[in-house]
């Protein structure tokens, strides 16, 4: 976080602390004999708050994480459900109704309050509390390389377990159920927890910078990985067969653990759900889209094969058509 406020406070933060927290004219009085030239109005203006200011940090810190948090979502959900995401699983008798609309709800609900809850730990990493470094030399290439898998290792284990203890029937109710909502969730849930959840889960996260020595602008890369990589297992996309999803937690992993929760609880790889018992591969048979289908089908949507059906070919271009005479 440090390092966006070093690129954000030149940029822009200075002269909107200057605007919003300009030095009094008091102070600017008793300095007046001594520095005359602070009355020049072809000067920058200056804030009273300064850069180390702890309100300035923690306002500034809190504004710029709650808009990175919100802009990653909208762009990576709507590109990803746009892009990727399978539409036609709207059609599942498990897909509520403004499902969409209600995860963009709660996803937006959440995403304030996760964010008071991390403050003190971005202040603190700010204030140099934290083990980040900057310059590379300090611990050479072997252990950028090597802190990057200890990240990995640290994130996958730490939040295998919070997650899986999420489920144990005293805190689930209260704490993982909301983001269970969606038996057939899309990108758009990717944020769309109890913000208690959404705090715990990302845990491991921040505390790895107090525990181990990571660069700051690689642990910034890899902060915005784990945001992203959250919204694309949630695309729903059941690739089956495919080598990788012997390690890599894929879509298809989280797709089944919203389905069938007990299974799957992993975050980038599979080794803890295979170690600890709660692994299940992923199969074609077990898509949500056989079920989607059959609703299709039953409507007149699609054909037997799941392509759309000649009627709804037809009513697409008479909506053409009627569209190009109305234009
Ligand atoms: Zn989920
Ligand atoms: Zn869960």
């Amino acid at each position: 976080m440090d390092s966006i406020l070093e690129f954000l406070d030149p940029l822009v933060l200075d002269k909107a602390w200057a605007y919003a927290m300009p030095q009094t004219l008091i102070s600017l009085n008793q300095t007046d004999s001594l520095y005359p030239e602070l009355h020049d109005a072809s000067l920058p203006a200056i804030s009273a708050w300064a850069r180390d200011n702890i309100y300035r940090q923690m306002i500034s810190i809190y504004i710029i994480t709650a808009i990175g948090a919100a802009a990653i979502y909208f762009i990576c959900s709507f590109l990803s459900y746009y892009l990727i995401y399978d539409r036609r699983l709207e059609y599942h008798p498990r897909f509520l109704k403004n499902q969409v609309r209600q995860e963009i709800i709660s996803s937006l609900w959440a995403i304030p309050f996760i964010d008071i809850m991390t403050l003190p730990i971005f202040l603190a990493e700010v204030r140099g509390h934290s083990r980040l470094y900057t310059n590379i030399d300090e611990y050479g290439y072997g252990w950028l390389f090597a802190s990057t898998i200890a990240y990995m290792i640290f994130n996958d284990v730490g939040i295998y377990w919070i997650h899986r203890l999420e489920h144990h029937p005293s805190v689930y109710k209260f704490l993982h159920k909301p983001h269970h909502k969606w038996i057939i969730p899309t990108p758009w849930a990717a944020l769309a927890f109890h913000p208690m959840d959404g705090f715990c889960q990302s845990l491991p996260y921040h505390v790895f910078p107090f525990v181990f020595p990571i660069q700051k602008y690689l642990y910034l890369v890899l902060f915005i990985v784990v945001q992203i990589w959250t919204i694309v297992i949630h695309d729903g996309d059941m690739i089956t067969g495919h080598w990788t999803e012997k390690f890599i937690n894929s879509p298809a992993h989280h797709t089944l653990h919203h389905m069938y929760f007990t299974v799957n609880y992993g975050q980038y790889f599979t080794w803890c759900d295979n170690y600890f018992d709660s692994h299940r591969a992923p199969q074609p048979e077990l898509d949500p889209i056989h079920d989607a289908l059959k609703v299709m089908r039953a409507k007149g949507l699609v054909d037997e094969q799941g392509n759309p059906s000649r009627r709804r070919r037809v009513n697409r271009a008479l909506h053409y058509h009627d569209f190009m005479t109305a234009a």
